[in-house]
């Protein structure tokens, strides 16, 4: 079951303008993901495919056929919630039997589904169990049953994991990606947290502004973002973002931190100042002399398998980096900061402009 999205609007009313043309195709059996910061609209896009908000302008297609008017019932897809709602009078296998019995399926159909997936879940040891004496995991697992057991080819997902904790948050994700592969659903699934995003998805749409930002693999998002919002929303520590100015005696040449920075590119570059994109990784911090340096300590944090450092260039561009392992800086050290190959150059309006760094390192 395919899935696509044809320059969708949402206009709440005259004042609340969310979404406007949102364009993407879901395949088949695929993981997509939906990201942006609260508030820009990605529940108000999976309820428009769902069915339960009516769209403005646009169309939503499944398989093909238009279902802007199609009522929710009629699309033949499940939602995963945040609130998994399951009902608390009744016992693990009965809230998943629940939606089964509305349907008017066999009692031997019912029977084989609810026991299939709660199997599927690892559940079927606590089918008898009521809601309050299920952990919260559990009880997200309860809710993916209902999905599994309605055996929709679609499945929509807002936030699921959003009320467990850090721990639990990476087993449930193991488990909805292989559900996911196991059953070959089409799922299309909301979250805010780019790490989801990231270890997750198939294809990701990026969403910020009313616009979508980017669709694209998550390597294709974290290695060629489209422009700087997308670049400064994944990746953590962020990426350090430099603004630059083309040398006026080389116009290979880009200057930056008060010019006692450079990079030579393979070619011209076009416009007069831009804005450099570096992840903490790429960037190598030396000590220095003080007459060397190029930027002083500000802190370090120590993760256990490596050493983020915050730190300011002489410019007083403030900068993040990331080396392996346990690095000790004093307060105010001074440092030579040098930076890799990989690099992102932004325009002005953050729009990200193909450049290349020549193999030669000037700096
Ligand atoms: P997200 O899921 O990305 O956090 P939402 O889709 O929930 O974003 O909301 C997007 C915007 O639409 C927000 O500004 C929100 O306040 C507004 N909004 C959501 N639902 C309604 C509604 N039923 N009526 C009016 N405005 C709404």
């Amino acid at each position: 079951m395919s899935i696509s999205l044809r320059n969708v609007r949402k206009d709440y009313d005259q004042q609340t303008k969310v979404l406007e043309s949102v364009s993407a195709e879901v395949q088949t059996g695929e993981f997509f993901v939906i990201v942006g910061p609260s508030g820009c609209g990605k529940s108000t896009l999976l309820r428009m495919v769902a069915g339960l908000t009516p769209i403005t302008d646009g169309e939503v297609r499944i398989n093909n056929q238009v279902v802007n008017e199609l009522p929710p019932k009629a699309r033949k897809l499940t939602m995963v919630f945040q609130n998994y709602a399951l009902y608390p009078f009744l016992s693990v296998w009965d809230n998943v039997a629940f939606g089964l019995k509305a349907r008017k399926l066999s009692q031997s159909d019912i029977q084989h589904r609810v026991d299939n997936a709660l199997k599927m879940v690892s559940l079927s040891d606590l089918s008898k169990r009521k809601p309050r004496e299920l952990s919260g995991g559990q009880r997200q697992r309860v809710a993916l049953a209902r999905a599994v057991a309605s055996d929709a080819d679609i499945c929509l997902m807002d936030e699921p994991l959003s009320n467990l904790d850090a721990q639990l948050r990476i087993k449930m994700r193991q488990e909805i990606y292989n559900l996911q592969r196991k059953l070959g659903l089409t799922l299309i699934y909301v979250t805010h947290d780019q790490v989801e995003a990231m270890t997750m998805a198939d294809h990701i749409m990026v969403l910020n502004d009313q616009h979508v930002q980017q669709i694209g693999t998550p390597s294709e998002i974290y290695q060629h973002p489209a422009n700087e919002f997308v670049a400064q929303f994944f990746g953590t520590p962020q990426i350090n973002i430099l603004p630059a100015k083309r040398s006026t005696q080389n116009n290979h040449i880009l200057t930056f931190a008060t010019n006692n920075m450079q990079v030579a590119l393979n070619e011209e570059i076009p416009i007069d100042s831009l804005r450099i994109g570096v992840r903490p990784d790429e960037l190598t911090v030396a000590r220095a002399e003080s007459v060397d340096s190029n930027a002083v300590v500000k802190n370090t944090e120590f993760l256990g398998n490596e050493t983020i450092i915050y730190a300011t260039l002489n410019s007083g561009d403030d900068v993040r980096a990331v080396l392996p392992g346990q690095v000790s800086f004093r307060g105010y050290e001074p440092i030579k900061i040098g930076i890799g190959s990989h690099l992102l150059f932004f325009d002005n309006d953050g729009k990200q402009i193909a450049l290349t760094k020549e193999e030669a390192v000037h700096a």
